[in-house]
């Protein structure tokens, strides 16, 4: 819109004439005088109409909340006793010589002048467009956002290429069920979302890309929780000739510059490590929270890195606290052949200790075997996990085998990455943090929801619009598939 001013540079201009534009938050009608505020992303201005504008006075008699307005007017001090000490705009007003409704809105379902937690969730996500523009979400995405911007920064001045991994893959396991795509070009046939862009980042390493980062899309099947949804997104980072120390300095770096710039202070400098065993002897669990009450009030950010994890697991000593193991749904892991006791705590593809690799070749002493695996821990929450990472061949097979594959099954699944080790992989190891996560941290929140712009329900479906939803037979024909028709309990269920 031409020579619009961001309401938020009202304050400065008293005396100037200004064409804002934006939404009608309130609207206040003393008879003589009606009174709007309104708001655009920067700020909320008052608004004064009076009858002396008349054109202006008449559109004020049908304007409602929400309503899309452009105002010219002539900025100025608000008399004394009417300032306003709680609203940054407080100390001027624009009385309006010219309103354009731009667009007319309908009342909205709830009210959008709350912080929003006690309104029904369904309703929050089904208009979510509206949810959105409450002041606690535009300032928990625009955090988010200046998260990413910020560690985007970091990276590339650290020489780090930013890589986009396919979508439309393979399963890789990290744990999780794999949402699956069926192809059409090959009825039968379907391919896996990433639930991480974990072989892709690897083989970025054999490709000769020695740091690459991903603002990264994973995608897991799991049942939707406060801290769970079926999308998240990473930062995913991998680094190639790094070792465990170097890794964690240089994310050690990201973190600290990152958050520090965002105005936050950090606890311990360097991060206190933790191996695996003192974390549980110290606080019961892998994740802890480190902070006094005084930092809990003060937004202290308390970071520690927690190491040394046993890398595999019986799986009849499951649950466990570790990730890998919650939700038992993994069905690529634990179904069908052979005999499958031990599951990974982790990551399959990570190197074990230098001095347990022996005995993983070898399929020895497997509770004793330590991955080379490091979670970094702040304020009670996982944020990120990674490892050094198996770079040969035999190693990886090893590790599959330990998990119950057969040797077809390991050169059916990951054969690929098998071959790729063989084509000089250099030693590599990464990580990557929930962008969700973090953005909690910074914005005080506890659920995933209040951070993400169109997050799922609860009950697992999409925001504003209708997905999951039936496809048309011309679509499954396409396809190649047909749907077992419903059974008597089925459709019981459905009712
Ligand atoms: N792929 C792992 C995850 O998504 C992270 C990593 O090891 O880089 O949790």
């Amino acid at each position: 819109m031409d020579n619009r001013t961001p309401i938020g540079q009202v304050i400065n201009n008293e005396g100037t004439t200004v064409t804002l534009a934006g939404w009608v938050s309130a609207r206040r009608d003393h008879g003589k005088l009606v009174f709007l505020d309104l708001r655009d992303e920067t700020g909320t201005v008052q608004v004064v109409i009076s009858p002396k504008s008349k054109a202006a006075y008449e559109a004020a008699q049908d304007i409602r909340d929400e309503w899309v307005l452009s105002v010219v007017g002539t900025v100025q001090k608000r008399p004394e006793s009417m300032v306003n000490p709680d609203s940054a705009m407080g100390t001027v007003e624009v009385p309006a010589e010219e309103i354009v409704v731009l667009n007319e809105a309908q009342t909205p379902p709830f009210p959008l002048g709350t912080d929003g937690y006690g309104i029904d969730e369904e309703a929050r996500l089904r208009y979510r467009y509206l949810d959105l523009r409450r002041e606690r979400l535009q300032r928990n995405l625009r955090l988010r956002s200046e998260l990413v911007r910020r560690v985007r920064q970091h990276l590339f001045d650290e020489g780090f290429t930013e890589i986009e991994t396919p979508l439309l893959t393979k399963s890789t396991p990290e744990g999780a069920r794999d949402f699956i795509v069926p192809s059409r070009l090959h009825p039968g046939s379907f391919f896996a979302l990433p639930q991480s862009p974990q072989q892709y980042k690897q083989l970025l390493m054999v490709g000769g890309f020695e740091k690459y980062f991903q603002i990264a899309r994973a995608l897991r099947d799991e049942d939707v929780r406060a801290d769970r949804g079926f999308e998240h997104t990473q930062i995913d980072m991998e680094v190639a000739f790094a070792d465990q120390e170097e890794l964690r300095a240089l994310n050690e770096e990201l973190m600290i510059t990152v958050f520090e710039a965002m105005g936050r202070t950090i606890k311990e400098k360097p991060f206190p490590v933790f191996t695996y065993r003192e974390a549980i002897e110290k606080f019961g669990a892998d994740k802890f929270d480190v902070r006094d009450e005084q930092e809990k009030a003060a937004g202290v950010l308390a970071f520690a890195w927690v190491v040394d994890f046993p890398f595999f697991e019986k799986i009849e000593e499951s649950p466990s606290s570790h990730k890998a193991t919650q939700g038992t749904s993994s069905p690529a892991l634990r179904s069908s052949e052979g005999a499958k006791k031990w599951t990974f705590t982790h990551n399959p593809f990570s190197m074990p200790k230098e001095e347990h690799v022996e005995d993983l070749l070898a399929g020895n002493n497997l509770e004793g075997i330590i991955a080379q695996q490091y979670d970094l821990v702040c304020n009670g929450y996982e944020v990120g996990g990674g490892s050094v990472r198996a770079h040969k061949a035999e190693v990886l097979r090893a590790t599959f085998r330990i998990l119950g594959y057969s040797d077809d099954r390991i050169q059916k699944e990951f054969g690929h990455m098998l071959e790729a080790f063989s084509f000089g992989a250099p030693p590599h190891g990464g990580i990557a943090y929930g962008v969700e996560r973090l953005t909690m941290l910074l914005s005080d929140e506890t659920s995933l929801r209040e951070v993400q712009a169109f997050p799922q329900t609860s009950s697992g479906r999409t925001s504003v619009v209708d997905a999951p939803a039936p496809v048309s037979s011309a679509q499954l024909e396409e396809l190649g598939l047909r749907l077992r028709a419903a059974s008597k309990t089925d459709q019981k269920d459905e009712q």
